[in-house]
């Protein structure tokens, strides 16, 4: 199981990255995402997306990290621009994950404090470059799931179904199947 923890959410400032955060980690193959302070509002927006396009991804908001991180019994991961390019520790990560069967990836908001370097199992750079955190942890399960989460099924009630030109999104409510067709240009 992969959870992602969000550490540093300011509610007033980062409601949108951390919506983004959480949705980036329920597309890329995460069950859970963890965010330190309370945020009703974010939670409600995140399970809206849950409850109309599927999976059983989980989200909870005010928890203390350091004590998460501690009691897990799970690899813990940092992604930071100062630590080890993800390309030469992904294997080990995976190898690690598979024996002890939870992952954990915690990405920051603004500056983390200084101890999280040392409660991480593996401080994972995605380039040394600073960027976001969203790219950083698209990158990074994408890397760990070795592309797979690309052609993931979520059986929602709401599915796009792919299409070259406009939109084609099916609704299922209850037994009966609607389509949402593109509507044609004249
Ligand atoms: N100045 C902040 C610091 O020193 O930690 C950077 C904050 S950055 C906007 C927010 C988060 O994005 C970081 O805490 C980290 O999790 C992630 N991040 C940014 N660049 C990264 C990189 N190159 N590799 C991995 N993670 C990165």
């Amino acid at each position: 199981m992969i959870t992602v923890l969000r550490i540093g959410h300011r509610p007033a400032r980062d409601k949108r990255i951390t919506t983004h955060v959480a949705l980036t980690a329920r597309a890329f193959g995460a069950s859970a995402i963890i965010i330190d302070l309370h945020d009703s509002e974010l939670e409600d927006n995140v399970r809206s997306v849950v409850d109309r396009f599927g999976g059983d991804f989980q989200i909870s908001s005010g928890v203390n990290w350091r004590r998460y991180l501690e009691d897990s019994g799970a690899v813990k991961v940092h992604l930071t621009m100062y630590g080890i390019p993800v390309q030469d520790c992904i294997d080990n990560i995976r190898q690690d994950a598979s024996r002890k069967g939870n992952l954990i990836i915690t990405v920051g908001a603004e500056k983390v404090p200084g101890d999280l370097y040392g409660v991480a199992d593996y401080n994972v750079s995605v380039t040394n470059q600073p960027h976001s955190e969203v790219a950083a942890l698209a990158i990074f399960l994408d890397r760990y799931n070795h592309g797979d989460e690309l052609s993931a099924r979520f059986e929602g009630r709401m599915e796009v179904i792919p299409k070259a030109r406009g939109k084609e999104i099916r609704n299922r409510v209850g037994n009966s199947i609607t389509t949402t067709k593109p509507k044609r240009k004249d």
